[in-house]
């Protein structure tokens, strides 16, 4: 007798854009043949736990049926691609979505494969959707990308996506409310393989600059030097991050375009210079109003204490409008009418859900990736662990003055990275049984990556290492420094020193 296979299955969220209908078949399917609880992943989508081989069919055909779809949301594709979640009236957001949902089409895999096991309608024999298409993979070709493939798209002023965590980002570039074009950065990426020296997490470099109407062609040259020169004899080190350190920027931009066929111009000197997590009340502009709601690690349960999927319903039968999924495993109820906005508040309050403005700043800016029990991966709690380390955290930094100070902690249960850990302020990565490796020194704006601050910390000493690094900070930071800038230009061994002395 077979075994009770559990399978986890991902959807495809490009942008994290999703109906009230969608996330209502969502909440069904996650009741009907899963755990009953969801995920809202790191990178805007959703997750199903404990779907069980045998239901698996009929999980991914209901997916399908409600207009989502889990091609490529695995494998070693593009996956899904991450964009600002924020609805905005003015045409500057439009165009990004635009071009997330064109790049998701045009870097699709077009194998019929994928619609002959999961969409066809097994009884009839019909097409429930459009599908098919040629066996041929143009991009892809017979053997796909050596490893997987991560993009996202961001604004200068509001690098919610982390754009220099991904192996390929369009980073806007705006004049007089348009985007003109974008600069386009390769090779960034979180994981590493424990004790193998030559893994390591990458943030993206500056390729060159491109025009919105070369951004497909871009994006297909790109994948297609990492699909015919990325190291495929060795998986761990097989994300395009170690092709683009190999070769040096300079020959990967020459190879770029010698699949492009043109040149592409220098980068403009827009970069990075803000983060907008989109929690609370923010003006579309339209007259409407979104609201984003703090779900703590994206997990959406019904417990004893708190309500989350029953909200989520009520929410989404009472507004039926759109929702989208943030790149901190949150959600943003969009287009509230004015005199809507008590209404929403009292159905999130009805339900035992910490409101935003109820949320503390630590907790608002934390996350984990899903670890133990779920993950094949995992050598420690993440998700499990995170809340009950922000319950210890939270007093202590009222205490020291620092409940409104903005600074990310990030936890995975393994060094693979999913949380996307090594360029947050502090990071936890799970390294051996109930043990973290302590990084410190990234940032919420995403550019700088983090050092290793103390190995192997037990976890029932979490809490109170991470209080002395905030005393530290708070007797000896710079006027206007942030947590992760102290710790950077302190250094490790200046920053235990003064960790010991605010113990
Ligand atoms: Fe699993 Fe590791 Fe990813 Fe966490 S970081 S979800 S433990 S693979």
């Amino acid at each position: 007798k077979e075994k009770a296979f559990a399978m986890m299955v991902r959807c495809r969220i490009p942008g994290g854009r999703i109906t009230s209908d969608q996330m209502l078949a969502q909440l069904d399917l996650c009741d009907e043949l899963g755990d009953s609880t969801m995920k809202i992943t790191t990178r805007q989508t959703l997750q199903l736990h404990g779907i069980l081989k045998k239901d698996l069919r009929e999980t991914i055909h209901r997916i399908n049926k409600m207009q989502l779809s889990t091609l490529a949301a695995c494998g070693d594709v593009n996956r899904n691609i991450m964009c600002c979640p924020a609805k905005r009236a003015d045409g500057v957001h439009q165009q990004l979505n635009q071009l997330t949902d064109q790049l998701t089409e045009d870097l699709a895999p077009k194998t019929p494969a994928y619609h002959e096991l999961w969409v066809i309608d097994q009884e009839t024999g019909e097409k429930t959707l459009e599908g098919g298409g040629p066996v041929e993979e143009p991009l892809y070709g017979p053997t796909y990308l050596p490893r997987k493939f991560k993009m996202g798209i961001a604004l200068p002023e509001d690098n919610c996506i982390d754009i220099y965590t991904q192996d390929l980002g369009f980073l806007a570039v705006v004049r007089d409310d348009k985007i003109i074009g974008y600069n386009v950065l390769v090779g960034g990426g979180m994981g590493t393989t424990p004790a193998l020296k030559r893994t390591y997490p990458a943030l993206a470099k500056r390729l060159g600059f491109c025009t919105p109407e070369q951004t497909t062609e871009v994006s297909k040259a790109i994948i297609m030097v990492q699909r015919d020169h990325g190291n495929r004899a060795d998986r761990k080190v097989a994300r395009m991050k170690y092709l683009v350190d190999e070769m040096g920027v300079d020959a990967f931009r020459a190879k770029v375009q010698e699949y492009l066929g043109y040149a592409l111009e220098d980068c403009t000197e827009d970069d990075v210079t803000g983060v907008d997590d989109h929690m609370g009340w923010q003006d579309q502009g339209d007259g409407k109003w979104s609201y984003g709601l703090n779900i703590e690690n994206g997990r959406l349960l019904d417990n004893d204490t708190i309500q989350l999927k029953a909200m989520m319903r009520e929410i989404c039968k009472t507004f039926g409008t759109e929702l989208r999924m943030t790149g901190h495993q949150s959600i943003i109820v969009t287009d509230v009418e004015p005199e809507q906005k008590d209404q929403l508040i009292e159905i999130i309050q009805r339900h035992n859900v910490p409101t935003t403005e109820d949320t503390s700043t630590v907790r608002r800016w934390s996350m984990a990736c899903v670890a133990l029990p779920t993950c094949g991966l995992a050598i420690t709690e993440s998700e499990r662990r995170l809340p009950s380390l922000m319950d210890d955290l939270e007093q202590p930094l009222a205490k020291l003055g620092l409940d409104k100070e903005r600074f990310t902690i990030r936890m995975t249960g393994c060094p693979n990275g999913c949380a996307r850990p090594y360029n947050a302020d502090i990071a936890l990565v799970g390294k051996a049984k109930d043990k973290y490796t302590l990084f410190a020194g990234g940032g919420w704006l995403g550019n700088r990556l983090a050092y290793i601050y103390k190995d192997l910390v037990p976890s029932d000493e979490l809490a109170s290492e991470i209080i002395a690094i905030a005393g530290a900070f708070k007797a000896n930071a710079n006027e206007g420094e942030s947590l992760g800038e102290f710790c950077t230009r302190v250094g490790k061994d200046d920053l235990a020193v003064m960790a010991d002395a605010a113990r």
